[in-house]
């Protein structure tokens, strides 16, 4: 066992079927954390043990049996100085996490461990650095329920109603010189259930109260099966009576927590944690736009590709058969925009099904005359769980956009990400195309222009990715023509660069190839199995980079093959 990074993650085994369980997906941790960028050392239960003298800070995910000898050599550990963080699991080590396991209200046939079931996170030390990024109780699905036996309450639990529920939700202890903290909710089933929904979209979803979400409409789309609460899960929008929208990407604050948790606890034991940071150039989030060509009209094609030209951007135009003639097609590619395949199970006589798929990708591909990286599907339809995914795997299609809002009152991160993220099928397996929501569609038709500042800010201050679709068929209408250029001007003003899919998608595959072999001081020896122009590297300790509560040294360079870093 070669511990290089002295932050260790281990993930227990799942329960065996037909077990309860406090934690799903628990190896979804390891993609929460590569998309960050945070280098960690990856351990084994049985490696734990021979790594403790290495690592300053654990991180462990779900529940275990551990053996007499590892629990004494984890208190002893903790004990010196060391820093333990907890997902959904207590490990039998209820003394050092100063908490202990609750249990039915009634004897249940089936037994096992007690889930904190579907609620909210509220914090009770809103100024804690690992609650800081939370203004509104956090949305969390599973977890296990603990009862506070010494332990510090940072934050409790609502129930899914938002009535309190009794229990802690996030328990920090000291222990000696050293902490052991609890994240009591199912963090990693939390995010992939929020990012994904629920499996299976095979019915209509429930609208929103309001009239804003009439998503029960008799077509099959992936906001059918979203699980957010309409109630509590959305914001008003300023400048917008009457309508609300999720404005804050749920999931992607629970990563904030954990990476918080992270640092926090890097910081409180003096380490230096090295990271690749989410974009080059220190840039603080990406801009996105696409286009469904619906319609296929080639005036108003030509007045898109005028305002993109004006504002000194390219995109991604997801094209619907026929597609464009020849010119337009043609200026599409020669100004730098990117082709990508707008599949369509909405039109009359077209079936969803992977047939219909593939006789559409072949012809999209034969008329763009090269691979197509990107997938959107028409009206955002979805049916079944991972198919689409699967057939883009498939055809090697390595990003997709089908997951987001079709209607007003679910604008916003409906799927709670700005992030692009690697989803998973119900085994945990991870499926190896990126997905990167649609959090709204043409500003002014569909959602007022007064929804853009939110999103703008949310995708700025969660590091992701501000992705907005417009629609060449809008493009008649002035006022949507304006919305895209405001939206381009105001993004580069934030500092943002707007990038096609298919360059977010090679950088993203890119920085997942960098690793770090060795840390010495302030200097890293990193490698990087394809080049990452102008990448940022980021060093935990006093400096002047801010993210997730803690503070970084930081240098940007370019990454190829083995290099020593100094990062001043
Ligand atoms: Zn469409």
């Amino acid at each position: 066992m070669d511990v290089v990074v002295p932050l260790g993650v281990c993930v227990f085994s799942e329960a065996a079927a037909n077990r309860a369980r406090a934690v799903s997906y628990p190896n979804y941790v390891f993609e929460i954390l590569a998309h960050a960028g945070v280098f960690h050392t990856n351990l084994t239960t049985d490696q734990i043990e021979s790594a403790l003298p290495k690592l300053r800070l654990l991180v462990t995910v779900g529940e275990a049996e551990l053996p007499a000898s590892l629990k004494q050599k984890l208190t002893e550990w903790v004990r010196a100085g060391g820093a333990w963080l907890s997902v959904a699991g207590l490990c039998g080590m209820d003394e050092l996490f100063g908490a202990t396991p609750l249990h039915s209200t009634f004897k249940n046939w089936g037994g096992g461990v007690r889930s904190l079931g579907e609620g909210y996170l509220k914090p009770e030390q809103p100024t804690h650095p690992m609650l800081a990024h939370l203004n509104r109780p956090l949305h969390y699905f599973g977890g296990v329920a603990v009862e506070a036996k010494g332990a510090t309450v940072l934050a409790d639990a609502l129930d899914a109603h938002g009535r309190p529920a009794g229990e802690p939700a996030l328990l920090e202890h000291t222990a000696g010189k050293g902490r052991a903290i609890l994240i009591a909710p199912d963090l990693t089933g939390t995010i992939v259930s929020i990012q994904q929904g629920r499996g299976g979209v095979t019915r209509d979803g429930v609208p929103a109260p309001d009239g804003t979400s009439p998503v029960n409409d008799g077509v099959l789309k992936s906001d059918d099966g979203a699980v957010l609460d309409w109630i509590l899960d959305r914001e008003p929008v300023p400048g917008a009576d009457g309508l609300s929208i999720f404005i804050q990407p749920i999931a992607d604050l629970w990563r904030e927590l954990l990476l918080r948790g992270i640092f926090y606890l890097a910081q409180s034991t003096g380490t230096a944690l090295p990271v690749l940071w989410y974009w080059p150039r220190k840039l603080p989030a990406i801009g996105h736009l696409s286009h469904d060509t619906d319609g296929n009209d080639p005036k108003l094609a030509q007045r898109l590709l005028d305002t993109l030209a004006a504002g000194e951007v390219k995109s991604t135009w997801c094209v619907i058969l026929p597609g464009y003639d020849g010119e337009i097609m043609g200026k599409i590619k020669s100004a730098g925009h990117e082709y990508a395949t707008h599949y369509d199970a909405m039109s009359p006589g077209l079936k969803w099904g992977g047939a219909q798929f593939d006789r559409q990708f072949a012809e999209l591909k034969k008329m763009f005359g090269e691979q197509p990286v990107t997938n959107k599907n028409h009206y955002l339809r979805w049916e079944g769980d991972t198919d689409i995914w699967d057939w883009c795997l498939k055809h090697g299609i390595q990003l997709d956009q089908t997951k987001g809002a079709s209607k007003t009152g679910e604008a916003g991160f409906n799927f709670g990400t700005c992030h692009t993220y690697f989803p998973v099928r119900f085994d945990g397996s991870v499926i190896d195309v990126l997905e990167l929501p649609t959090p709204t569609q043409d500003l002014v038709v569909f959602a007022p222009e007064a929804i853009f500042e939110p999103l703008l800010a949310q995708a700025k201050k969660n590091h992701g990715v501000l992705h907005l679709l417009f629609h060449p068929a809008h493009f008649h209408n002035d006022a949507v023509a304006a919305a895209m250029a405001t939206a381009i001007r105001r993004g580069k003003q934030e500092g943002l660069e707007w990038w096609t899919a298919r360059q977010l998608n090679a950088w993203e595959r890119a920085r997942r190839g960098v690793s770090v072999k060795k840390i010495e001081n302030n200097t890293l020896t990193l490698h990087a199995d394809a080049e990452l122009k102008d990448a940022t590297i980021l060093l935990s300790s006093a400096g002047p980079f801010a993210a997730w509560g803690a503070s970084f040294r930081d240098v940007t360079k370019t990454l190829s093959g083995t290099q020593r870093i100094e990062v001043e």
